[in-house]
């Protein structure tokens, strides 16, 4: 297949011969496939982040769940994984680089800040969460979690990613991010 819109023609085809059987084993195959290659976007802000490039060492070495391929550019990247402490003036760029990013996507919350400000909740200068700016689909407590949290995490977005209807529900519904409450 070359593009969604060819996945999509052949998707409409099967449907019209009520191949709903095919469309069930192409969806598990697919997501098989989409759940072993998670390319995460290179994105940290702080100390979690640094537990984000232990992953990438030889001790706990992501590649064995095919998340090794961290990028450089929003366009290339399949989730973002936010790594540290977001400031209210960090927060729009979170956003901006979210919004580059190809559907289907995803985000996983990585330690105490980015759960829920962490530390530094009470600082005035701190999003107390980023799903206040973000559709969060993990959360990984600790501070910093260590890099066994963080598999045990992702292992949950590959459960989540494996279950999806990838045919005809491409761009999945996303919960809204939670309003900015009142400090
Ligand atoms: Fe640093 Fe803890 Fe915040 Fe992670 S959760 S960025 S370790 S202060």
């Amino acid at each position: 297949f070359t593009d969604n819109e060819t996945l999509e023609k052949l998707v409409r085809e099967l449907n019209a011969g009520g191949a709903n059987v095919a469309l069930g084993v192409l969806d598990d195959f697919i997501n098989w496939g989409r759940s072993n290659s998670l390319w995460p976007l290179t994105f940290a802000t702080s100390c979690c982040g640094i537990e984000f490039m232990a992953l990438g060492a030889a001790r706990y070495d992501m590649a064995r769940f095919g998340f090794e391929v961290a990028r450089a550019s929003p366009r290339q990247a399949d989730m973002i994984m936010v790594c540290g402490t977001i400031t209210n003036k960090m927060a729009p760029v979170l956003k901006r680089l979210y919004d580059q990013m190809p559907d289907p996507k995803y985000v996983v919350a990585v330690g105490g800040c980015a759960v829920s400000g962490g530390p530094f909740k009470k600082s005035y200068h701190v999003v107390n969460g980023v799903d206040k700016v973000l559709p969060v689909d993990v959360y990984i407590p600790g501070c910093p979690p260590r890099p066994e949290a963080f598999y045990y995490g992702m292992m949950q977005l590959q459960r989540k990613v494996k279950i999806e209807k990838f045919f005809g529900g491409v761009n999945r519904k996303e919960p809204k991010p939670k309003e900015e409450t009142e400090k």
